[in-house]
């Protein structure tokens, strides 16, 4: 017999009103409105009549950003080995693989150096159909990397976050790649390169207790779950009830805790807009 039974589901469970379905018509978990896949796309997953935020994946992400659709891959063949040879209800090793079957990446994040409105820039994007997106030692050294390009090439680094946090089956190894990332941003800060952080539905977590909190500027997308901890921990710790909307990126910046919310149709012309702000000599 388990000593312990699980209460809830598993991040990685499959969680669909999110995602777009398959299919010539999509019906919208907000509104209810019929959609036309097509329309869908050409509105970057976003809802047409009420705006509602589809989850996006990390390629479709980048292609999002990117001018022309265009950028080099970085990394591409860095996988888990499976440190700790963790099980739980499967094996952490079948968790990888059923994984890397249904999105085709290697691991929970994509990292891409191409142009946005014509400045060269590195793009990290997290896949959250990848075990909840969630942060291994894979999707920290990557980051890393990325961060040693912007800095060797001194380009500005942006990081798309869509995460449930640290991946619990590599256990404190996980928990490492917090202050390891924190460090990498550190030294792109001292050479003064820009990092953007972008939070998106959800960031939550180890990833929300590092990166995602730690940008120059920090753009959230709109109603967008984001913390550290869930709501119910929250209040069963502080025995209060929690305000509505709270933990949601209206919430947060009105606390100050966000700098922008950006609907995605407008998030590539904020960034570049930011970035030759920020970079004014190195605009193309
Ligand atoms: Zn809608």
């Amino acid at each position: 017999m388990a000593w312990f039974k699980k209460a809830r589901t598993p991040i990685a469970a499959p969680d669909k009103a999110s995602r777009v379905p398959e299919g010539l018509w999509v019906k919208c978990p907000e509104c209810d409105a019929i959609i036309y896949t097509r329309d869908l796309v050409k509105s970057l997953s976003v809802c047409t009549k009420c705006g509602h935020h589809f989850r996006l994946t990390a390629r479709d992400r980048l292609l999002s950003l990117f001018d022309g659709e265009h950028w080099v891959e970085q990394d591409a063949d860095l996988k888990s080995n499976d440190p700790l040879t963790f099980t739980d209800t499967k094996p952490y090793r079948a968790r990888l693989e059923a994984s890397r079957k249904a999105t085709g990446l290697p691991d929970a994040i994509l990292i891409g150096v191409g142009r946005i409105d014509g400045s060269e820039t590195v793009v990290a994007a997290m896949e959250y159909a990848f075990i909840g997106g969630s942060m291994g030692v894979v999707m920290g050294e990557k980051i890393v990397r990325a961060a040693e390009t912007a800095l060797a090439r001194r380009l500005p680094l942006i990081i798309v976050s869509c995460s449930g946090g640290a991946r619990m089956m590599e256990g404190a190894l996980s928990l490492m790649q917090m202050a390891k990332i924190s460090a990498a941003l550190a030294r792109l800060d001292r050479a003064r390169l820009p990092y953007l952080s972008i939070l998106t539905d959800p960031t939550t977590g180890g990833v929300t207790a590092s990166l995602a909190m730690l940008g120059d500027i920090n753009i959230a997308e709109p109603k967008a779950l984001i913390g550290f901890a869930g709501p119910r921990v929250i209040e069963q710790t502080i025995r209060q009830t929690l305000p509505d909307g709270f933990q949601r990126s209206e919430f947060l910046i009105e606390h100050g805790m966000l700098d922008l919310i950006v609907d995605r149709r407008e998030l590539k012309a904020t960034i570049a807009r930011v970035l030759r702000f920020m970079m004014p000599n190195d605009a193309a």
